[in-house]
C-alpha cells in the first residue's frame, strides 16, 4: 500500500529512488561490570581500529570531492583516535574498575570535553568538539550500530532526515543523492535554499518522513507539488515518470530563453540574477541564463570545516566567481553567520533567540579581525570582475557607516601597499529588518543599492520564525504589510537614483513576480533554476498593467486576497 506524505515543495523536480535515512542512531547503553578485562580492552581497541579505517575512507573521499579544507575535520578526528592521552585512561578505567568499554569511553571522553570546553581558548574548544564526534563513532561500533554518512553512498538514494543543517546539505554527494525530504523546515530554511542551488528536488516539512520511511523503501519525492510517496505501486511510478518527462519538456521550452534579456511585454527591462553559495554554483548561473549574481552567500565558505578560511582561500573563491561571471555583476554578501547557520569553531554562547541575536553584521563589527580579513580578500578580488559588496542585517545607519568605514580603511591600506583594487565597487545593504525598510529614504542617500532580503524581512515583520512550519500560515509574502515595505524601499532607491533588488526567495515566486514588476523592482535574484521560468513569465506580463495590479494589492486587506487577485490577473496571460 502506498502511503503519501504532504510537505512543502522546496526544490523543483521529481526523483524516484531508495530511501537513505540520515538519522542520529540510538547510542544509549547501560554501565555494567565485566569479568574478562582483556577481552573488553581488545573489544575497545577493535572499535577504535574500525573507526580509524572508516575515518580514513571518509577523509580521502572528502579530500577528493570537497577539498583539503573540508577533509581537515576528519584528519583531526584521526589524530584524536591515535592519542594515548585519551586512549590510555579509557583502557586503564576498563582494567581498574572492571566496567564495560562503553561506560569507560563515555566517562573519560566526557571529562576531557568538559575540561576543554571550560578553557578560554578556541583551539581547545575545537578539540572538545572533535572528541565528542569521535566518541560517538567508537560508541556506535561498540554497540554495533551504524552512523550514517551520506558522502559515502555509492548508489542512487533519496536522503530522509528530520532536518538537514546547511553543512549536512553541502556535504551531500550530488552524484548519488537524487533528492531529499525532511520532517521540519520551510521554503526559506537554508537546506531548502541549498537544494535549489544544487538543483536537487526536495520536499521539506512533511512532519513524519523519518517516522514513516525505512531504509531501502522506494520513495518518490515530488518537489513540484510537495508530496512524498512511500513504496508506490508500479502504476504510480509510471505516472510519475510521465510527470517528470513533462517537466523536462517544459524546462527545454524555457531553455530557449537562455541568451535573451528579460523584458516585459511592454518593453521594460529587469535584471534576473542568481543566488549562489559557492564557486561551484557559477556553472548553474551561466547554464540557466543568469545576468549576474545578486547574492553570493559567503558563509558557506566558513561552514563544514574546523577553522576560519584564510584570506588567500577566500580571495581564490571570490576571484573564481568574479572571473566565472566574466564582467557581469556579482553582489557578494559579507559573512552572515548566526540564526540557523552556526560555526562550530567560533563558539558563541547559546542564545535564547538566535535569529534576533548576535549575528551577521553585529558579529562582524565586533570580531573585526575576521571581518577585515574577508574585506581584504574581497577588495583584492575586485580587480577580476564587477564586484558589489553588501552588508547583511543592517538595522541602523550607524552600523552601515561603521561597516563601510572599515571597508574604506582596508581599501586605503591595500592601495597604499600597491595592491590593485577596483575603483568602482558599489556598496549596498540588505534590507531584511523592518526598521531599515521604514527608514529606506534616509539610507538611500548613503548606500549605492538595496537588496531586499524577504526571507528575514517577512519573519521579522510578521514575528513568525521562518523555520517553524507550525506557524508557516503567518509567513505571508503577499501580505500588504510586506508589499508596502517593498514599495517604500523601491521608491526610496529610485528617488535617489539608486537601484533596488530583492534576493529573498520571494523574488523567484511566481505570484510575487507580477507584483514586484509592478512595484518597480530593478533586480530579481533567485535560485538559478528559477531564472528561465521567471523570464518566460515576465515576457508575458505588461509592466503598466502590473503597476495597476500592485497599486490595488497595496490596499487589499489580506495575503489571500492579493494571492487570488494575482492569480486571476495572470491566468488571462
Ligand atoms: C534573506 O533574508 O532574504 C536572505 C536572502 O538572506 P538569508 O536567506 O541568507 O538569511
Ligand atoms: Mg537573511
Amino acid at each position: 500500500m502506498t502511503t503519501m506524505l504532504n510537505g512543502i515543495a522546496a526544490s523543483n523536480g521529481i526523483a524516484i529512488a531508495k530511501a537513505y535515512r540520515l538519522i542520529e542512531p540510538d547510542l544509549s547503553f547501560s554501565k555494567s561490570d565485566i569479568s574478562n578485562v582483556e577481552e573488553e580492552v581488545s573489544r575497545f581497541q577493535k572499535a577504535v581500529e574500525t573507526s580509524k579505517t572508516e575515518l580514513q575512507a571518509i577523509r580521502d573521499k572528502a579530500n577528493e570531492e570537497l577539498g583539503a579544507d573540508k577533509a581537515a575535520i576528519f584528519e583531526a578526528h584521526l589524530l584524536v583516535l591515535s592519542d594515548p592521552e585519551l586512549l590510555g585512561p579509557i583502557e586503564d578505567k576498563i582494567k581498574s574498575e572492571k566496567v564495560n568499554a562503553e561506560a569507560a569511553l563515555k566517562e573519560v571522553a566526557d571529562m576531557f570535553v568538559t575540561m576543554f570546553e571550560s578553557m578560554d581558548n578556541e583551539y581547545m574548544k575545537e578539540r572538545a568538539a572533535d572528541i565528542r564526534d569521535v566518541t560517538k563513532r567508537v560508541l556506535a561500533h561498540l554497540l554495533g550500530v551504524q552512523i550514517p554518512n551520506p558522502s559515502m553512498v555509492t548508489e542512487e538514494v533519496i536522503v530522509v532526515a528530520e532536518d538537514l543543517t546547511p553543512s549536512d546539505t553541502a556535504q551531500l554527494n550530488r552524484q548519488y543523492v537524487l533528492a531529499f525530504t525532511t520532517d521540519i523546515g520551510g521554503r526559506t530554511s537554508h537546506s531548502a535554499i541549498m537544494a535549489r542551488s544544487m538543483e536537487i528536488p526536495a520536499v521539506v516539512g512533511t512532519k513524519e518522513a523519518t517516522a514513516s520511511i525505512q531504509n531501502g523503501d522506494i520513495i518518490i519525492v515530488d518537489g513540484l507539488d510537495g508530496q512524498v510517496h512511500i513504496n508506490p505501486t508500479p502504476e504510480l511510478i509510471a505516472e510519475y515518470k510521465e510527470k517528470a518527462a513533462a517537466y523536462e519538456q517544459q524546462k527545454a521550452e524555457w531553455a530557449k530563453l537562455i541568451n535573451e534579456k528579460t523584458v516585459s511585454k511592454d518593453g521594460h527591462h529587469v535584471e534576473l540574477v542568481a543566488n549562489i553559495g559557492t564557486p561551484k554554483d557559477v556553472k548553474g548561473v551561466i547554464d540557466n541564463g543568469g545576468e549576474g549574481v545578486g547574492l553570493y552567500r559567503t558563509e558557506f565558505l566558513y561552514m563544514g570545516r574546523d577553522s576560519f578560511p584564510t584570506e588567500e582561500e577566500q580571495f581564490e573563491s571570490y576571484k573564481a566567481v568574479l572571473e566565472g561571471l566574466e564582467g557581469k555583476p556579482v553582489v557578494v554578501r559579507t559573512l552572515d553567520i548566526g540564526g540557523d547557520k552556526e560555526l562550530p569553531y567560533l563558539s558563541l554562547p547559546h542564545e535564547m533567540n538566535p535569529f534576533l541575536g548576535f549575528r551577521a553584521i553585529r558579529l562582524c563589527l565586533e570580531e573585526q579581525d575576521m571581518f577585515r580579513t574577508q574585506l581584504r580578500a574581497l577588495l583584492r578580488a575586485s580587480a577580476y570582475g564587477n564586484l558589489k559588496i553588501m552588508f547583511p542585517m543592517i538595522a541602523t545607519l550607524g552600523e552601515f557607516r561603521e561597516a563601510k568605514g572599515i571597508l574604506l580603511e582596508e581599501k586605503a591600506k591595500l592601495v597604499e601597499a600597491g595592491v590593485k583594487v577596483s575603483d568602482d565597487i558599489e556598496v549596498g545593504i540588505m534590507v531584511e529588518i523592518p526598521s531599515t525598510a521604514v527608514m529606506a529614504d534616509l539610507f538611500a542617500t548613503e548606500v549605492d543599492f538595496f537588496s531586499i532580503g524577504t526571507n528575514d524581512l517577512i519573519q521579522y515583520t510578521m514575528a513568525a520564525d521562518r523555520m517553524n512550519e507550525r506557524i508557516s500560515y503567518l509567513y505571508q509574502p503577499y501580505n500588504p504589510a510586506i508589499l508596502r515595505l517593498v514599495k517604500n524601499v523601491v521608491d526610496a532607491a529610485h528617488k535617489e537614483g539608486k537601484w533596488a533588488g530583492m534576493c529573498g526567495e520571494m523574488a523567484g515566486d511566481e505570484i510575487a513576480i507580477p507584483l514586484l514588476l509592478g512595484l518597480g523592482l530593478d533586480e530579481f535574484s533567485m535560485s538559478a533554476t528559477s531564472i528561465l521560468k521567471a523570464r518566460s513569465l515576465i515576457s508575458r506580463l505588461s509592466k503598466e498593467e502590473m503597476e495597476g495590479l500592485a497599486a490595488k494589492a497595496l490596499n487589499m486587506k489580506t495575503n489571500d486576497e492579493v494571492l487570488e487577485a494575482v492569480k486571476a490577473a495572470v491566468e488571462q496571460k
